[in-house]
């Protein structure tokens, strides 16, 4: 009991050390806002991560990077106005309503993030400069201006870990191993994209696995009435297909990333469609 004890105390006493440590470099380094805060996510906030209907019999397993637009309590309104916090540069706009229908109509289990891509994009990994980019579109995010390494890392610590590590620990579970999963990733863009407008309406993007883009194109440019196209409105050189590279192409599943324009999808009307 004595020996459990110690191990307790001195779990403790590295805890206090570390919180002290973290502290002292906070007020040493003001550039790093985030070092020394107990963490990015308070209870308040909520998980990131929201699996729904998780015992869904369907192949396809659906992944909504940028379904939520949450910004942690700790980053107020990370110096951006509420209209932009509602716009699609915050997350995309329809994406998680499409994902549920599709979820509903195919039985599929839905994974989703509620935290907005200007906090961390899910859709890219942490060495990229746009995992927390400083400008999204056009427009400048004072709260990501000259993030150091600790604050970047937090960041990924409380949003990108769980979202994907969750996805993995999904992808485990022998039900979907011995299902062969499916990967499908629902996403929205806007109609006008720095003053430029977009003609193509639904995207279907793939990176080198093509097998299943191949088959969606060859039956939507003959029956779905909409302007349907491979790698647009953007390509994996934009590196949008990193949840696919991550968990579809590692492990030979089939995947396929599918972008509607948001347009399309604004309502519930259009999003039945
Ligand atoms: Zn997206």
């Amino acid at each position: 009991m004595d020996k459990l004890n110690r191990s307790f105390q001195s779990s403790i006493d590295n805890s206090c050390f570390l919180k002290n440590y973290l502290h002292n470099q906070s007020a040493e380094n003001a550039g790093e806002q985030m070092l020394g805060k107990p963490g990015l996510l308070s209870a308040r906030d909520g998980a990131p991560v929201v699996v729904e209907r998780a015992s869904g019999q369907s192949r396809v397993i659906l992944i909504c990077e940028h379904a939520g637009r949450a910004i942690p309590e700790v980053l107020g309104d990370m110096g951006l106005s509420a209209a932009l916090l509602e716009s699609h540069i915050a997350w995309d706009p329809g994406a998680l309503a499409v994902s549920r229908l599709l979820s509903t109509a195919l039985d599929s289990m839905l994974v989703h993030q509620r935290f907005s891509r200007l906090v961390y994009d899910c859709n890219r990994p942490p060495e990229a400069s746009d995992s927390t980019p400083e400008i999204s579109e056009v427009f400048a995010v004072p709260a990501n201006r000259g993030l150091g390494p600790v604050a970047k890392a937090e960041r990924a610590e409380a949003l990108y870990l769980p979202f994907h590590e969750r996805i993995d620990q999904l992808l485990d579970e022998t039900a979907h191993t011995a299902r062969n999963a499916v990967i499908v990733t629902i996403h929205s863009f806007t109609p006008v994209f720095k003053g430029q407008k977009r003609d193509v309406e639904i995207g279907i993007l793939h990176d080198s696995d093509r097998r299943l883009a191949d088959c969606m194109l060859k039956k939507a440019s003959a029956a779905s009435g909409y302007d349907v196209r491979r790698n647009e409105p953007y390509a994996p050189v934009d590196g949008v297909t990193h949840t696919l590279r991550r968990h579809a192409l590692q492990r030979g599943l089939l995947n396929v990333m599918i972008e509607v324009r948001n347009d399309l999808i604004a309502d519930a009307v259009g999003q039945g469609r």
